[in-house]
């Protein structure tokens, strides 16, 4: 007999992803600590312990490794060498520093793909305005300009359509020449994502595919069932359970994917952790996959993936013209719509287009999920005092 349930797992990063994290450990009685540099974060206050600290501070991940059977990280941007010296002195870590050093620049993820073989649009390294201009030569207008690091909810790309918008999207992305590439725009019909999850035996266990909406390079919607045919669910499957060979290790990867006009699908990115896209998993699946990256992590057999029912997910994002202290309105009325679940993540601060929340709808047909979403989705407001 294990008694792998008395394990302690660190979880780097407090936000909304290490909350959900850190709520299935709990659920499941395994002690968490977070790390994070906002004493108030969204996770900190319902994990066991917090240490409010930066996230390349060596000496607080230190302590933060020597109280935990385990490290993992809620989000990708976090120093490579800080976790490559907790390595180095005998601790775990998953994903490991060498994977996440990949996955974190989203240039060196794509070549690193590429390399593999895993089908990726064209992408160019360029340097500055003039390399921009070069690559507007071969790929033609539009092009979607990306920063290579630290990038995430659209917030490191801009879309040039025009000759005038090249200095815009170039300055809007911070003006820096070296940490810039271009991708060729994809004129895609729809957008999934395969969360695959990898355990300690290396067993990788795939979720139902998740089809997403975008607004503003925002997840507005997740809805499972993706409305794909058998031959490019087998595809999209086939293609995640490669990408995890190559960037996966151990807990949850999610992998984002363009389907093209002629039925292709293109690799967009990777995320080596929870994703938004996977929030769904809480009440569509019989295990989430924060419950499945925590098992993982400790070593505890993986939960089965299968939907209980159909499933759309809405992010809820702060209002537009509101800043301060968030008050979440309508949530009497949208939980009276029967089968919403609401998620609020506690942060201190709202902010337009933050994402602040969710809500899960789960019903018989997706057409009626989605029915009961758009209601909901309308009356939640997170304004703030
Ligand atoms: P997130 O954190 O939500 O995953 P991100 O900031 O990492 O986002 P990307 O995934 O690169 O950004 O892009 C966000 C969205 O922008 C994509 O989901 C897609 O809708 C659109 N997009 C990104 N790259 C391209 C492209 N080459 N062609 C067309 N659309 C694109
Ligand atoms: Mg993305």
């Amino acid at each position: 007999m294990h008694d792998i349930i008395s394990k302690k797992v660190g979880i780097i990063g407090g936000g909304q992803l290490g909350k959900m994290l850190v709520s299935e450990a709990a659920k499941m009685g395994i002690y968490t600590i977070v790390l994070d540099p906002d004493k108030d974060s969204a996770a900190a206050c319902l994990a066991n312990k917090k240490i409010i600290a930066s996230f390349d501070n060596r000496a607080a991940l230190l302590k933060l490794a020597k109280e935990v059977d385990v490290l993992t990280c809620e989000f990708e941007h976090i120093s490579t060498e800080a976790l490559k010296y907790l390595e180095s002195k005998g601790f775990t870590v998953y994903p490991p520093a060498e994977k996440l050093e990949i996955v974190q620049n989203k240039f060196n993820q794509k070549v690193e793909l590429k390399k593999h073989g895993i089908p990726v649009g064209d992408f160019l390294k360029v340097h500055g305005i003039e390399g921009i201009k070069d690559a507007i030569k071969i790929f033609n207008y539009p092009i979607m300009l990306k920063t290579s690091i630290g990038a995430y909810d659209g917030k490191g790309n801009s879309i040039i359509r025009c000759e005038e918008d090249i200095e815009k999207a170039f300055m809007e992305l911070g003006g820096n020449a070296d940490s810039i590439y271009v991708e060729k725009f994809i004129p895609f019909v729809k957008e999934i994502s395969v969360l695959c999850c990898g355990g300690i035996n290396d067993e990788v266990v795939v979720y139902p595919i998740a089809e997403n909406i975008h607004k503003d390079s925002i997840l507005y919607e997740t809805s499972v069932p993706a409305m794909i045919s058998d031959a490019q669910r087998n595809n999209a499957i086939e293609i995640a359970r490669k990408v995890y060979r190559i960037l996966g290790s151990v807990g949850m990867l999610c992998v984002e994917m363009f389907l093209t006009r002629s039925g292709d699908l293109l690799v967009n990115e990777v995320a080596p952790r929870p994703h938004n896209s996977g929030h769904y998993t809480i009440e569509g699946c019989i295990t989430s996959q924060f419950e499945n990256h925590i098992r993982a992590v400790i070593g505890l057999p993986l939960g089965k993936t299968n939907l209980i029912m159909p499933t759309v997910m809405r992010n809820i994002l702060g209002e537009d013209g509101f800043k301060g202290t968030p008050v979440t309105m309508g949530a009497y009325e949208a939980l009276a719509i029967g089968g919403v679940r609401l998620h609020i993540y506690g942060k201190k601060e709202t902010k337009p287009k933050r994402k602040m929340g969710h809500i899960t709808i789960t019903a018989s047909t997706l057409d009626k999920a989605r029915e009961k979403a758009d209601k909901a989705h309308k009356i939640i407001k997170i304004i703030s005092k």
